[in-house]
């Protein structure tokens, strides 16, 4: 299978019916390629990701068509790589997650102009890897593979199993050998092949960029190696649902997980095309990357100064977000930097303290990630680069229960007692 541009004829126009995608365009150089199972630019070696001939006619029914569309991603279908009657494919059909108006949360906190979380632990998988893959899928499908696969971190590799199984595809996904048993369960549990690598997830990364080059990985789909500019589409859904649940407003702050560093670049392609379509009107806002402390690269790199993001051999409690080479890190640089926001890293105990403190007082459970995001909004506000006085969603990717060790050790039952009132009164838990 053709991993490099060059492969595809030049002049040929894109045969594949993905909608309004029209062509991979290289995020360096601009060059642009038919659409195609690949990932990196001939000229230049630079990602390619997916141009578009967006809707041109009245925005307000464009505005109407969505909003009486699917009630999952695909009311977005005019906006993304994927055919018109995409909703009618076997799909595990993700998205519309609730965004939670987090009042108690925004007291703890101090933020006064308003706190959303984005709770994308409501996903099919509960994961917001559903959103990257049922994108894959159209494109696996259109591309004419019958395998997808993937290098994961643990969320990926279950919504791949997952969408493999409904679509039909079979599926054989590579994961870290050491992750936490709910990321292993999940990924096994719908049936398709999976492989532990023994090593770190830029090991599984690499082994599985060697896989794609060799004909033992011929005729395979993989949904964030050489189906990454479709894939990554699937993140611009958070940018789209997070405005029109704000009644079609962009907020002013969002603070954002990175792992790869793929989901925060295409939210912010998706707040400008909202800008460029009218969908929204022009303002500014500011993207924050929260990262955590023991895989902390694009972080790092950020309060350095750096444009390189250093590699880093990841150890930390958040294994969902443990790249240490992060791909599109340099992006994540230059989108804190341009849109005025930051990036920033929290520890091991600040993780699991925020993932209490969001449990408590809004009643979501989330996995280590969320545990990042929710750590970092507090320290960008104690340090002052988060102002509490804007509207700032904070995203929860995953669920808490697929990472219950990080909480086990320190939450638990306040008492174990006999079944008799005096043993209830001698606990001094009553009124
Ligand atoms: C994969 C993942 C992310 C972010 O991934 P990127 O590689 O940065 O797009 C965030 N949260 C969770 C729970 C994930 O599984
Ligand atoms: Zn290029």
């Amino acid at each position: 299978m053709a991993v490099q541009a060059a492969e595809i004829p030049q002049n040929t126009t894109s045969a594949v019916d993905l909608g309004p995608a029209v062509a991979l365009s290289c995020r360096e150089c601009g060059e642009r390629f038919p659409l195609g199972p690949v990932f990196a630019c001939e000229s230049c070696f630079g990602p390619l990701e997916v141009a578009y001939e967006l809707p041109s006619g009245d925005v307000e029914e464009l505005r109407r068509t969505i909003e009486a569309g699917p009630k999952n991603i695909w009311r977005y279908a005019p906006l993304l790589p994927v055919p018109a009657d995409v909703a009618s494919h076997p799909n595990t059909n993700p998205g519309l997650t609730q965004l939670v108006k987090a009042d108690r949360l925004a007291k703890e906190l101090g933020v006064t102009g308003g706190l959303y979380v984005k709770d994308d632990s409501g996903n099919p998988t509960h994961s917001f890897k559903d959103r990257v893959v049922a994108i894959a899928v159209e494109a696996a499908r259109a591309f004419g593979f019958t395998t997808l696969s993937c290098s994961s971190t643990g969320n990926l590799a279950g919504a791949v199993g997952a969408a493999a199984a409904r679509a039909g595809f079979r599926s054989c996904v590579f994961i870290p050998h050491d992750l936490e048993q709910g990321k292993v369960v999940m990924a096994a549990v719908y049936g398709g092949d999976l492989v532990g690598i023994e090593g770190t997830y830029d090991d599984v990364n690499r082994f599985c960029s060697e896989l794609i080059g060799d004909p033992l990985g011929e005729g395979w789909g993989f949904v964030n190696v050489n189906l990454r500019p479709y894939y990554g589409e699937g993140s611009k859904t958070l940018a789209y649902e997070i405005c029109e649940q704000l009644g079609w407003e962009i907020p002013d702050q969002i603070v954002i997980p990175v792992a790869s560093g793929s989901q925060l670049t295409k939210i912010d392609k998706g707040l400008k095309e909202l800008i460029r379509l009218g969908l929204v009107a022009d303002k500014p806002y500011k993207i924050f990357g929260a990262q955590a402390e023991g895989c902390s690269p694009v972080s790092t790199a950020y309060k350095a100064g750096h444009d390189v993001v250093r590699p880093q051999k990841p150890k930390t409690i958040a294994k969902s977000l443990a790249i240490g080479n992060p791909a599109d890190g340099p992006y994540v640089l230059d989108i804190a930097r341009r849109t005025g926001g930051a990036v920033e890293d929290v520890d091991d105990e600040q993780v699991v303290d925020a993932i209490k403190l969001l449990a408590r007082t809004e009643g979501i459970f989330a996995e280590t990630a969320g545990g990042v995001t929710v750590g970092v909004t507090r320290k960008l506000i104690e340090n002052g680069q988060l102002d509490p006085a804007l509207t700032t969603v904070v995203l929860n990717t995953g669920d808490g229960l697929k990472t219950l060790d990080a909480v086990a050790p320190t939450t638990g039952p306040t008492a174990t007692i006999r079944p008799d009132l005096d043993a209830f009164r001698a606990a001094g838990l009553a009124g």
